[in-house]
């Protein structure tokens, strides 16, 4: 074991205490994401067994971080907020290890079937790409059906909204937030002022929205409602506990502020009712430029704007 100096690169990683029966463990994520680490929050119960929420990437160095944080407590259980690899990654080998059930919402679920049997291809002409932009974004587009698979094999229960964890000695809510993908689910211990967000309600970023695969309803309307669903908990004091970044407090006004920043966008994508997707997507503001985007970005950018167009005209 590592000793507990301060200059020891092992500590960035050691499991925090957040509150009583609650650790957060910075999980390193996969170089060239952009983002340093993701959260895993280990949840104890009165039994002195570990509840895992989003163990993190399925990569070697995460997984011996989150073993490294558990020290050999048994694990009952992983839950994981939603299906992104950052997150989700590592909970096949955790469960294989540990024979913890694994569980997602059921909206969740569902996705990881259509991607593990293939995603269709977006329609890029529909879109006004030029003809020279279309293959690196079929390729951004081409997501590996591999991991969904993997993980749609070792789910071994889903979960619904308003749905009670009912653990030894703490319950936790399911609160259904889709938006960042269809079947986003944030944690709420109310007994203890907690919230699990997840991504859909990080500190300082601005989670990117549909990116979950296809959903019957529109990711911008689901989005708004849900960040209403967590706001309206936060009666003060409630504490974010969130998939990025850091615990904070002051959810309602974080709620606040995406949701005036994607109505900005809808108002942005409104005044240009004419024009293509592409043609759209170069007139509005990105971080770090138009130009800067490519590939994945690029591709995220253009469905982004494709969703706030089919919002606008749904609010119109
Ligand atoms: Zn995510």
């Amino acid at each position: 074991m590592p000793s507990h100096s301060a200059a020891d690169p092992a500590d960035d990683h050691a499991a925090e205490p957040i509150a009583p029966g609650v650790r957060r463990v910075r999980i390193p994520m996969p170089p060239g994401t952009g983002l340093p680490f993701s959260n895993a929050y280990l949840i104890e119960d009165a039994d002195g067994r570990v509840h895992v929420i989003d163990p993190g990437s399925a990569t070697p160095e995460a997984h011996e971080t989150l073993k490294a944080a558990l020290g050999g407590s048994p694990v009952a259980s992983i839950v994981l907020t939603h299906l992104h690899a950052d997150h989700s990654g590592g909970a096949a080998q955790l469960a294989a290890e540990t024979g913890a059930s694994v569980l997602v919402h059921e909206r969740e679920r569902a996705a990881l079937g259509l991607i593990a049997a293939g995603l269709p291809a977006p329609d890029l002409e529909a879109w006004g790409v030029p003809a020279e932009r279309r293959p690196e974004l079929l390729g951004a587009a081409a997501v590996p059906t591999g991991p969904a698979a993997q993980l749609d094999a070792v789910i071994t229960g889903v979960l619904t909204d308003g749905d009670v964890l009912a653990l030894p000695g703490r319950r936790l809510r399911v609160v259904g937030t889709p938006g960042h993908t269809g079947g986003h689910l944030c944690l709420h211990d109310e007994e203890a002022g907690l919230l699990i967000t997840g991504d859909h309600v990080l500190p300082t970023i601005n989670s990117g929205l549909g990116l979950g695969g296809p959903t019957e309803s529109n990711p911008i309307a689901d989005y708004l409602e849900s960040l209403d669903r967590v706001a309206r908990l936060d009666r003060g004091g409630l504490r974010a506990l969130p998939g990025h970044e850091d615990p904070f407090t002051g959810l309602r006004e974080r709620c606040s502020a995406l949701a005036a920043h994607h109505l900005r966008r809808a108002d942005e994508v409104a005044a240009h009712p004419g024009g293509t997707v592409w043609e759209v997507a170069r007139t509005l503001t990105w971080t770090g430029g138009w130009d800067g985007l490519a590939g994945f970005t690029l591709l995220s950018a253009l469905q982004q704007t494709a969703q706030h167009r089919e919002f606008v005209s749904r609010r119109a």
